[in-house]
């Protein structure tokens, strides 16, 4: 009886996150006088020293992988954070230490295929990642000797629980920095409302090596036809379908911190209770 009610309770709150999750979605999109707006195309956003994150292996290749490899061809200095150690990504594996080290092994060749060099692994146990004191002070260093002007991050409404929590740490994180930088918030798994897209047609072909190494993930679900599908996708509004488009909501670290914190995405609100429910 106890676990019904216990099940009932996490139902309604998924359910309750799924509602304010469409209505903030949807808010993005009304406008007055019914004007769409149409996302700007960019060579690429400003920047010369750049800090992905990326809450697994992967993300960042499939959110901002053909432009990141535009950086690189320009000359811009481009380092990763993968927060999350890559335990969970094979189910079918008991050996969670093999499957850690699969993964980091294909993070690495994908990435070399992009020509990004500078990796820095947080190594936290995925599905279960917080915000902790070695983990901010580990990414405020980074950022103090960096000193980046821009920043890739999974966007705020990313349906995924890391996701979500790489979002709370940088919004623990920028209260204690002061440093001037940008944001631009990629779609990995959820999309976004973007306003800026940038054409990675030229780039695809490197795009698609990189995505091709992560095989250990492929196998269940089909990340490359997806992530193409998605850039496809993006090129219609503004590229008439012609090119392959990665899309991003950019804006100002400070307006997305505002963001974050009037969405109350910055508190665990749901998830602390669904996670006690729900051992996830
Ligand atoms: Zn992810």
């Amino acid at each position: 009886m106890e676990d019904r009610r216990a099940k009932g309770i996490a139902m309604h709150i998924k359910d309750r996150m799924i509602f304010l999750q469409i209505k903030d979605y949807v808010k993005s999109f009304l406008r007055p006088y019914n004007l769409i707006y149409i996302p700007k195309v960019v060579d690429k956003p400003e920047g010369k020293r750049i800090i992905v994150f990326s809450p697994h292996f992967d993300d960042d290749v499939i959110g901002c992988g053909g432009t990141l490899h535009k950086h690189v061809l320009a000359g811009d200095e481009v380092t990763i954070i993968y927060f999350t150690d890559g335990r969970e990504g094979d189910p079918d594996n008991p050996d969670k230490n093999l499957v850690k080290t699969v993964r980091k092994e294909e993070a690495r060749r994908a990435t070399a295929i992009l020509g990004i060099k500078n990796l820095e692994f947080l190594d936290e146990p995925e599905t279960q990642l917080k915000t902790n004191k070695k983990l901010l002070k580990n990414l405020k260093d980074t950022f103090e000797k960096i000193r980046p002007e821009l920043i890739y991050m999974p966007s705020f409404i990313e349906n995924h629980i890391d996701h979500l929590e790489v979002n709370r740490i940088f919004f623990r994180l920028v209260k204690d920095l002061n440093i001037k930088f940008n944001v631009c918030a990629y779609e990995a798994w959820t999309p976004i409302p973007p306003n800026i897209i940038v054409d990675i047609g030229e780039v695809i072909e490197k795009k698609e090596q990189a995505l091709k190494e992560y095989k250990s993930q492929i196998k269940y679900v089909d990340y490359f036809s997806t992530t193409l599908g998605l850039n496809k996708y993006r090129s219609a509004m503004n590229l008439k379908g012609r090119s392959f488009a990665e899309a991003f909501f950019y804006t100002t670290c400070k307006e997305y911190v505002k963001l974050l914190k009037e969405l109350r995405l910055n508190k665990r609100i749901f998830l602390k209770d669904f996670r006690k429910h729900f051992k996830t």
